[in-house]
């Protein structure tokens, strides 16, 4: 059983690098007695990498496992490079929870290490019909190929239906999220001993429900918006699964590609401030973790008046930001997105 000794080094290497965790792990005594009165300890450790899934993650699991999330709030996930203590938690880990679909591209060479040491890694996506990313030009016949021809077989990542071409931001949709707990919620149990429990059982149905009360409640706070304005520009490629679920169109978006690395061309952009003055786009949605220059530079381009509003796209705000956790986030999102667009 690797669980014990490599929750505990993890521990040890916890203790150096952050002040505010008080482990008690590192002090399970295995001869304990039985005693009924006594709280069991933490079964394992489950490090996931993103904060918007290390929310759901911990909400589920209660305390009855130790959670370690990677990326702390207001990360850019596209970007995001782990230290060299949290490669090292992640190769510990008895589980490691991930997006998937090439979401963590700063993170891929950890998770990789971790799977060679035989961490199982579980990709909260694969549950999910991934959508594909669209070319969102406007037939103009900039060659927009960065990356996006599909079906690329036989890469060998281990998930045969996970493409070049999907796209990993499905956690905009919170009834996709639901289905995606489902799922983690398996491979904790498959994987984090003792954690199959009822009381678990409880907590994953109560979010599961929580998950598809917000969906029910978004969709009735989005209603008043109309067809014609039903249109989203964002900073990048991060909103087809929310606009899939609540009808929207995503007329374009500022950085190609799906990630956060490219840039935009000046023809792109010259493009896409014609198709915002033709459908007279009200509002650029920005994520709180990328700087919002560009569509601060594109809306002011364009000769009509336009509002560049901030959302919380793929990180957890800071305290008081209205994004704290991740049914905060869905919520507080909705609702700019109606103010914005209504
Ligand atoms: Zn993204």
């Amino acid at each position: 059983m690797r669980g014990v000794l490599a929750g505990a080094a993890a521990v040890a290497l916890i203790a150096c690098g952050n002040g505010d965790t008080a482990q008690d792990g590192a002090t399970e005594v295995q001869g304990a007695a039985p005693d009924a009165a006594a709280e069991p300890e933490p079964a394992g450790r489950v490090v996931v990498t993103t904060n918007v899934l290390g929310d759901v993650v911990a909400t589920i699991v209660g305390d009855d496992a130790e959670v370690e999330v990677i990326m702390p709030p207001g990360s850019n996930p596209h970007e995001f490079a782990p230290s060299a203590r949290q490669a090292a938690a992640m190769r510990e880990a008895d589980l490691l929870i991930v997006n998937g679909a090439k979401f963590e591209e700063g993170l891929i060479s950890a998770i990789e290490g971790a799977k060679a040491d035989g961490v199982p890694v579980y990709e909260a996506i694969s549950p999910i019909e991934p959508l594909q990313f669209e070319d969102h030009g406007h037939g103009h016949g900039h060659g927009h190929d960065h990356g996006h021809e599909h079906g690329h077989e036989g890469e060998g990542h281990g998930h045969g239906h996970v493409h070049e071409g999907d796209d990993p931001h499905f956690f905009t949709d919170p009834a996709r999220m639901a289905i995606a707990v489902e799922g983690m919620a398996e491979a904790l149990s498959t994987h984090i001993e003792g954690l199959d429990t009822e009381e678990f059982r409880a907590r994953v149905a109560d979010y599961v429900a929580q998950l598809q009360a917000l969906d029910a409640e978004v969709e009735a706070m989005l209603a008043p918006i109309p067809a014609e304005r039903r249109v989203l520009v964002t900073n990048h490629d991060v909103y087809s699964y929310f606009a899939d679920r609540y009808g929207f169109e995503v007329l374009g978006v500022l950085i190609p590609g799906g990630a956060t690395l490219a840039e935009p061309s000046a023809a792109d952009l010259a493009d896409l401030a014609a198709a915002i003055e033709a459908e007279g786009v009200p509002a650029i949605f920005v994520d709180a973790a990328a700087p919002p220059r560009l569509a601060e530079a594109l809306a002011a381009e364009v000769g009509i008046e336009v509002e560049v509003v901030t959302l919380f796209a793929e990180s957890l705000g800071p305290p008081d930001s209205g994004a704290e956790t991740y049914l905060e986030m869905v919520r507080t999102n909705a609702e700019r997105v109606l103010a914005a667009l209504s």
